[in-house]
């Protein structure tokens, strides 16, 4: 054998190897990219016991909304999505639907957090019609940032929509350890399920990728009641 012909096989070598590595990385990369979030499937679904639910609590499958009052797309998610999943599973009976705090906005949502848990304390139904107010009531775009949803703000909320909630009660309540109690237990889910953004949507032990895809959460939510 002459040297040209041992070095072109060395060649061949060379080359395969390093196809096979590339391959390798870009195989590597897609497994780290966010998309895979699709498959985030978890060994149980968020506990909802002490949750304010929507719908038929012993429903086959439990639709969690991981939010945050001071989000401006769990605004949108409410307004976009959020009717079409009401007529179609939840007002069926097909599905329930809860709703646990995340505080990625710091101190205003944990006052918009505090004080829907202390509304629902007096009133689960209450709670509901305060919920949509408080998104109602973030400011349009640019303004979001600013600080707005101060316990005033949600006094006086609570004041205007939900008149048979008694203020001063409500007030002692944002204060108190039993609903402080009730905050932390959502923040502890939301490290359980390594909440990254609001909001975050859950079709039983399923979390959507995309919770604007309405198709997707419906299939999900068809896949889980066919099981
Ligand atoms: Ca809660």
């Amino acid at each position: 054998m002459n040297n040209k012909k041992k070095s072109s096989k060395n060649l061949v070598i060379f080359t395969i190897i390093f196809v096979g590595l590339v391959v390798a990385l870009v195989l590597l990369n897609q497994n780290s990219q966010p998309s895979n979030r699709s498959e985030g499937v978890f060994d149980n679904p968020p506990a909802t016991e002490n949750q304010p639910t929507l719908g038929d609590k012993n429903a086959k499958v439990s639709i969690v909304e991981f939010g945050d009052y001071k989000c401006p797309s769990c605004k949108a998610w409410g307004e976009n999505i959020m009717p079409q999943l009401s007529k179609d599973f939840i007002e069926t009976g097909k599905a329930s639907f809860s709703y646990i705090n995340v505080l990625f906005h710091g101190e205003e949502s944990k006052t918009g957090a505090l004080a829907a848990e202390a509304i629902r304390l007096q009133d689960p139904e209450a709670f509901w019609t305060f919920h949509h107010e408080v998104f109602n009531a973030q400011p349009e775009t640019e303004q979001h940032d600013n600080a707005w949803l101060t316990p005033d703000k949600a006094l006086e909320l609570a004041k205007e929509y939900t008149p048979n909630i008694d203020l001063a009660k409500l007030k002692e309540d944002m204060g108190s350890k039993q609903i402080e109690d009730q905050v932390g237990l959502d923040e502890e889910l939301v490290r359980e399920y390594n909440v990254q953004q609001t909001p975050t949507i859950m079709i039983n032990n399923v979390m959507v990728s995309n919770p604007f895809d309405y198709e997707e959460i419906s299939s999900l939510i068809n896949a889980q009641l066919k099981e």
